[in-house]
């Protein structure tokens, strides 16, 4: 293990929706350097939290290999962790196929790891130059330009996903990272309406709109991808 072991904050050892198709196991890598207000894992953001160790999370996936298909690891934000790459192959040599969730803060040990994936969901949040507002982390979104490029370039099975709110993603807005997107090579494309539920921000869940982005601009979006799709709450949401 080279020293490094992955920092764990959470383990969910059956799951059919992370990994599309697949039954795979998911680990919540601890640790996140942004603050977005309507985060469902505010408990993962701390990086020095209690973790779960690695070697007993290994040896639990090593009893479940053949019965499951993949692992996914999650956060928090995985690309946060230096042994990210040392876990994932240790779980590649156990037979497992191998998914990434990332918001896209570290392009460097992203590029790393691409090569080791067999699928990747990532989150972007809002046009570049605007992420600030949602992560409260000023020039976040320069890192993020930098991890969807080396994404559509690696070849790697993937889904692209931006969460929507009126109040973080005016309609103009919105259509313009769609459109910035689909000019960087983005193929496939799924908007996740707000969750109320499990969202710590009142004035967030004060002002979801059900049913937003609605028809107009759902259908000004929807030609400029391969594959389009719109998750609401309660209807095939995950
Ligand atoms: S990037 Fe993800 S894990 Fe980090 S604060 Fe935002 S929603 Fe939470």
């Amino acid at each position: 293990m080279g020293g490094r072991m992955l920092r764990v904050g959470g383990y969910t050892p059956f799951s059919t929706g992370e990994f599309p198709g697949l039954l795979s196991a998911v680990v919540f890598v601890q640790g996140c350097p942004w603050r977005c207000g309507y985060c469902h894992n505010p408990h993962l953001q701390p990086r020095d939290s209690g973790a779960i160790a690695w070697p007993e999370i290994l040896a639990r996936l090593a009893h479940r290999a053949g019965m499951l298909d993949a692992v996914v690891f999650c956060g928090g934000e995985p690309t946060i962790d230096p042994a990210l790459g040392d876990a994932i192959e240790q779980v590649r040599a156990l037979g497992f196929k191998v998914g990434l969730e990332t918001a896209c803060i570290y392009p460097d040990r992203l590029r790393q790891v691409l090569p080791l994936l067999d699928w990747v969901g990532f989150d972007v949040k809002t046009v570049f130059d605007d992420y600030p507002s949602v992560t409260g982390v000023s020039g976040s979104g320069q890192p993020v330009r930098a991890s969807v490029a080396a994404i559509v370039a690696s070849g790697v099975d993937y889904e692209c996903r931006t969460t929507v709110h009126p109040r973080l993603l005016q309609p103009a807005v919105l259509l313009e990272l769609a459109q910035t997107l689909a000019a960087m090579g983005v193929e496939h494309y799924v908007l996740q309406e707000f969750r109320a539920t499990g969202c710590d921000s009142a004035t967030l869940r004060a002002g979801a709109r059900a049913g937003y982005p609605g028809p107009d601009l759902l259908a000004q979006i929807a030609p400029l991808f391969r594959r389009f799709s719109v998750r609401r709450p309660g209807v095939g949401a995950r």
